[in-house]
């Protein structure tokens, strides 16, 4: 999330660059090779853009300040009798990192990431989630 959110900032600020010199290169005061130069100084930012958006986003890498809960436990069951759920900084810390470090194998789902494999489910609630949930069972 944090990667995706530097990407697109990125590729504004090359946008927002290439906006200015256009503009510049307008001016009519400008000699030919002063205006050449800043067009091709656009196409660069152009460019830059265009590679930003293509590069691969991770999707699935855990922003920590968007979790407020997690659960790790044996597979099976998801009550709390194989394992445990927190809200202890440190254990979302922990769990997080974890799950950060496989995460091409993380999955999101209504705002819950989920890193499960034979062993072990980890499982971190965004505050969304958490809300959702909130408001299904408030209301009747
Ligand atoms: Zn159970």
């Amino acid at each position: 999330m944090t990667t995706t959110n530097t990407k697109i900032n990125e590729t504004r600020e090359q946008l927002t660059n290439a906006l200015k010199r256009l503009a510049q290169a307008d001016r009519p005061s400008l000699s030919q090779t002063v205006k050449r130069d800043l067009l091709e100084m656009v196409a660069l930012d152009a460019k830059l853009a265009l590679a930003a958006l293509d590069e691969p986003i991770d999707e699935n890498v855990i922003d920590r300040a968007t979790i407020v809960r997690v659960y790790s436990g044996k597979p099976g069951c998801g009550c709390g009798c194989r394992g445990n759920y927190s809200t202890n900084p440190a254990t979302i810390t922990r769990v997080v990192n974890k799950m950060n470090a496989r995460s091409e194998e993380v999955v999101l789902s209504s705002g819950i990431y989920a890193l499960e494999d034979d062993e072990r489910y980890n499982w971190a609630y965004t505050y969304d989630s958490i809300g959702q949930n909130v408001d299904e069972s408030s209301s009747r």
